[in-house]
């Protein structure tokens, strides 16, 4: 999730939103503003119930926050470190940096959010309770009752036991305990997620075609994300999985064919780039360092004008992170965004460009993995860290 506006830092870490949190706030408000306040004291002006409105959706917001930050809390009590927490469309990211070391462990950073949750539920809902004994007006009131209940709800759909949710995590967790055996807890938790989520567009769609409901869109759409959400954990399990133990150098490409940085781009292409298997190309410097990237799409733009030009004009810069050495684990290149839509690492030896390895290179790895796992299954792994 991109933050595309930072809020700041807790503890350390950055906090941060994405755009489409002003939707749900907008909506939010919306609903507050022209609903739940009306309902509760009817016959009130429209700023009125604008100005408890807003600052209710930003309360909603806030306890989202606490949901998350009590995940990123207990995980870094636990020894799992914390890369960020961001707040979007559907609630709250905490991006951990790494898995947890046991299964209690995780029972405990994925039990930390609802908890917290049913606890902020509890306390506004009190409040509201506490604020109408004393006379305080009754939209108030209500706005308080609302963001309690809303908690409440959070914590209780939270708790679904299908990943990515807090409740598949808490499976995931449980089964873990009980078997020992990780990767089969993984299993069990996203094949529930895709489980959960199929219930809920299907819950959603009969309230939109049985009931004529419009809400049942939002279900729909929320259980259609959770199938998605579980498929993506599902496959990045299996990715994991078959690059566990095994160097950059078993799937990498050996020299590769290069651009020479300074050679014209209209002999580049002729000579290479025309019958190479590869779409993408590491720019090389004299001593074979690598330099750039250039890309079958990215010359295929260039004006016949500009042919003359020297290749290292028109590379894309390589990150130092898109460098590799043979001898690093495949597992490294697994989380990247591919550069140019292809690139994944550059592998570099002794100075020299030796290799380099593409999506489609790891997507065969994966599938391989998968052929020969059907040949002849592994014995589940103990640990499970595969
Ligand atoms: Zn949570």
């Amino acid at each position: 999730m991109r933050q595309s506006l930072r809020l700041g830092r807790v503890a350390g870490i950055p906090i941060g939103i994405n755009w489409s949190v002003f939707v749900i706030l907008l909506l939010i408000a919306d609903i507050v503003a022209g609903n739940v306040l009306p309902r509760a004291d009817h016959g009130r002006s429209a700023g009125l119930y604008w100005a408890v409105a807003v600052p209710t959706a930003a309360l909603f917001l806030a306890s989202l926050l606490a949901h998350e930050a009590a995940h990123a809390v207990v995980a870094r009590r636990r020894g799992v470190g914390v890369r960020s927490i961001t707040l979007w469309m559907l609630g709250g990211v905490a991006q951990l940096d790494g898995e947890p070391p046991n299964a209690r462990a995780d029972f405990a950073i994925a039990a930390a959010g609802p908890l917290t949750s049913l606890a902020a539920g509890a306390v506004l809902a009190l409040s509201a309770e506490a604020a109408a004994s004393v006379g305080t007006p009754a939209v108030i009131v209500a706005a308080l009752a609302w963001t309690g209940a809303t908690n409440a709800l959070l914590a209780v759909f939270n708790l679904l036991p299908g990943a990515p949710l807090d409740g598949g995590r808490i499976l995931r967790a449980l089964v873990w305990m009980r078997s020992g055996d990780r990767a089969r807890a993984d299993r069990a938790a996203t094949g529930s997620g895709q489980v959960v989520g199929a219930a809920l567009s299907g819950a959603g769609l009969a309230q939109l075609i049985v009931l004529g409901q419009t809400g049942g869109l939002w279900l729909a759409f929320i259980g259609w994300f959770l199938m998605w959400a579980a498929g993506m954990e599902a496959k990045s399990r299996v990715i994991r999985e078959a690059a566990a133990g095994v160097p950059v150098s078993d799937l990498m490409i050996r020299e590769p064919d290069c651009a020479p940085a300074w050679r014209p781009i209209g002999e580049f292409i002729a000579a290479v780039a025309m019958r190479s298997r590869q779409s993408v190309f590491p720019v090389i410097g004299l001593d074979g360092e690598p330099r750039g990237v250039v890309t079958l799409d990215r010359l295929s733009r260039i004006p016949a004008a500009r042919t003359g030009g020297r290749v290292d004009s028109v590379a894309l810069a390589l990150p130092a992170e898109y460098t590799a050495a043979a001898e690093d684990p495949a597992s490294s290149l697994i989380d990247r965004r591919p550069l140019a839509g292809a690139l994944l690492a550059v592998v570099v030896t002794n100075g020299r460009v030796a290799g380099m390895v593409t999506a489609e290179d790891l997507g065969r790895l994966v599938q391989q993995s998968m052929l020969r796992e059907r040949a002849a299954p592994r014995p589940p792994t103990e640990s499970g860290r595969a």
